[in-house]
Order: C-alpha cells, then sequence, then structure tokens
C-alpha cells in the first residue's frame, strides 16, 4: 500500500493549526500510520532537504525547520503521495488555490505550513529517515471489526 511523509511545519504547529491540517486527510479517507511531535535537529533538517543543499534559501529554511515543534507523520492509501500533495496546495501560498492548506492559510513562500513528500520515491526515503519500523502501525480500518 502506497504511503507518503507530510510533516507540519513549526509555523502551523504555532498557528494551531495541527488539528485542521490532520482532519484534512483523515476526512479524505487515507490512513494515519505514523505520528509524532518533536523539535527537528539540524542533522535531520539538512538530509531532509538535501536536494535544495545549493539553493541560496537552504540556510534560512533549516533555521526555520529546526526552530520549533514539527508533527511528523505517515499516511496510507491509494494514490496517497499525488493526492497529498494536491492538498497542501502550490508550494507559494499566495498562488496556492484557496480550498489548499497552502491556499486558505498561508501567505509566505517561506512559510508554508506543511511539507509533503513530492514522489513515491521521494516518499520512501523521507519516511525512513524520519521514522523507524516500529513506530508505524500498519492497520486496515474499515476490516477492523469495531467499525462495522
Ligand atoms: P515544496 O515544499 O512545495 O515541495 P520545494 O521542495 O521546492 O517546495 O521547497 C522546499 C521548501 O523550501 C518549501 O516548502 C519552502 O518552505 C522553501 N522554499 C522553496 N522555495 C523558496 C524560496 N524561493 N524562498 C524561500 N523558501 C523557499
Ligand atoms: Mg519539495
Amino acid at each position: 500500500m502506497e504511503r507518503t511523509f507530510l510533516a507540519i511545519k513549526p509555523d502551523g504547529v504555532q498557528r494551531g493549526l495541527v488539528a485542521e491540517i490532520i482532519r484534512r486527510y483523515e476526512t479524505k479517507g487515507f490512513t494515519l500510520v505514523g505520528l509524532k511531535f518533536m523539535k527537528v535537529s539540524r542533522e535531520l533538517a539538512e538530509q531532509h532537504y538535501d536536494v535544495h543543499r545549493e539553493r541560496p534559501f537552504f540556510p534560512s529554511l533549516v533555521d526555520f525547520i529546526t526552530s520549533g515543534p514539527v508533527v511528523a507523520m505517515v499516511w496510507e492509501g491509494d494514490g496517497v503521495v499525488a493526492s497529498a500533495r494536491k492538498i497542501i496546495g502550490a508550494t507559494n501560498p499566495l498562488t496556492a488555490e484557496p480550498g489548499t492548506i497552502r491556499g486558505d492559510f498561508g501567505i509566505s513562500i517561506g512559510r508554508n505550513l506543511i511539507h509533503g513528500s513530492d514522489a513515491l520515491e521521494t516518499a520512501q526515503r523521507e519516511i525512513a529517515l524520519w521514522f523507524k519500523e516500529e513506530e508505524l502501525v500498519s492497520w486496515q480500518p474499515h476490516l477492523t471489526p469495531w467499525l462495522q
């Protein structure tokens, strides 16, 4: 089953948007398989954003992502990688469509609330970087007797 990595960035936590953001993936029908509230080390931040290492905004991006707590998550479901990115919206909140998380709640590219893996291979790399295998819970809500 397809999985993706999402992280509510420090601005999303600071602004009290944790429940609102999680709600969008829950009510869409995806399955939560991993969740932790944590401060990010510089080492993890630099590894996570390794592809952007040469970009001018890299130092400020790492400063920001390590500046406060984040909510790291793994979500599961058919097509979840691309769908989760659609729910997030474009990188720049000013051009992100209304109805998306960034379109509804942001105005600054450096404070765009949430990260989402951009492809299947990226998702696999990021899940392995952020979570240990035993921190992920495999379950199938629709097959669980107490919900039937
Ligand atoms: P996305 O998060 O939509 O996948 P990117 O992978 O291109 O976007 O960039 C990673 C993060 O770096 C963005 O979410 C944003 O926080 C930051 N970022 C990207 N471009 C800029 C920029 N021009 N100025 C400042 N921060 C940026
Ligand atoms: Mg990206």
